[in-house]
């Protein structure tokens, strides 16, 4: 289902504005974090507003935009200062690692999807690079975080009908794969390779590519351990459930939520309603999140190991967001085991007054 008529799509709004006007959430002191995605908030502040005073006590910057004047501002702001780290979407890079491009089931290069360039896993240089950026983004500024983003196979999975293809068949994955699980492919093509790993020996590929992908998480872990142990380690990860979409984000994608708790403290899972064809059905944010604390064994209670803030999407991006919708979403995004939201994404929120005042006031009324 991927949108609905209009008809149907204004009585869920005029549904969802009677409900929230005869019962507004109030103070949800389960909610921790009250944040903003994607920049400083400059124009909050150019209101004569501080942050805080406004109802936000945490920001997520690109951790290629941030510089020591934004941290100044934000510390300034006294709201805590997260990034966001790129892990294996820095196109870029294929200009000087072109053998990290993923590779088909054809044994060619597979071409991005939509246009989301993805890197191979087991790129060695690749890899020692980002890890390198990871560790002097901790050096650098005195985060209190940083969360992981498009760490997962490539692919386009952020819009209604997922774009997954198979991949990394080259070479040098498939030399690990062997190695590390001790399987035997037969002699022959990539294809010929391919076509055993994505039929009799589907279970111990998948696993591999879900161990590879988790052996990064880890090793961020250490480096952030030794570099800046008091900042807390994020992702930003895709929001389906083990069964969503015949269970692609461990299949296809890779992401073993489970097994990645072993290096993460916060989960941010981005259950984007307008973008993946929800936007009639705002409780869906919910769903997905309650799922994730059932699965991770969060509740949302003081003191837990590990914690969900989910992003949720109030700027468009896809089927756009109504404004009465944006307090709707906010209460679903900040329901328990949720202790922590943000919203997404300050880029398209800052040429909409209406809908950041929104953001504040249901802010303010949490809080
Ligand atoms: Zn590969």
């Amino acid at each position: 289902m991927k949108r609905v008529g209009p008809g149907t799509l204004g009585l869920a709004m005029v549904a969802a504005g009677v409900a929230l006007a005869a019962e507004p959430p109030g103070p949800r002191p389960h909610v921790a974090i009250r944040g903003i995605y994607g920049g400083v908030p400059q124009e909050i502040l150019d209101s004569g507003r501080g942050l805080q005073e406004f109802g936000v006590n945490a920001v997520w910057l690109g951790s290629g935009s941030i510089t020591p004047e934004r941290m100044a501002v934000l510390r300034g702001e006294g709201v805590r200062v997260f990034a966001e780290f790129n892990t294996l979407h820095v196109a870029g890079d294929l200009k000087d690692y072109p053998d990290a491009a993923p590779i088909g089931p054809d044994g060619r290069v597979s071409p991005p999807p939509d246009g989301w360039q993805g890197i191979c896993p087991t790129h060695e240089a690749y890899r020692a690079r980002r890890m390198n950026a990871f560790r002097r983004l901790l050096q650098e500024f005195a985060l209190d975080g940083v969360w992981l983003d498009y760490h997962h196979s490539h692919a386009s999975w952020e819009q209604a009908v997922p774009n997954l293809p198979d991949t990394c068949f080259c070479d040098r994955c498939l030399r690990r794969f062997r190695e590390d699980t001790g399987t035997k492919l037969p002699e022959g093509s990539t294809a010929e390779m391919a076509t055993a790993l994505l039929s009799v020996h589907r279970d111990a590929w998948v696993r591999w590519r879900c161990d590879v992908f988790t052996d990064w998480v880890r090793e961020f872990r250490s480096i952030l351990d030794a570099t800046r142990p008091a900042a807390l380690l994020g992702t930003f990860h895709n929001p389906w459930s083990d069964d969503d979409h015949e269970g692609a984000r461990i299949d296809k994608l890779a992401i073993d939520l489970e097994a990645q708790a072993a290096y993460v403290d916060v989960f941010s899972p981005m259950p984007y309603h307008g973008r993946f064809g929800h936007v009639d059905d705002p409780e869906w944010i919910s769903r997905q999140v309650s799922w994730l604390g059932r699965r991770l064994g969060v509740e949302g209670a003081p003191g837990e190991r590990h914690r969900i803030w989910p992003i949720v999407q109030v700027s468009d991006w896809g089927d756009p967001v109504p404004l009465e919708q944006v307090p709707v979403v906010l209460d679903h995004g900040s329901r328990r085991p949720a202790t922590g939201v943000m919203v997404f994404a300050w880029g398209g929120l800052r040429k909409k007054p209406e809908k950041i005042e929104a953001v504040g006031r249901l802010y303010r009324a949490i809080r």
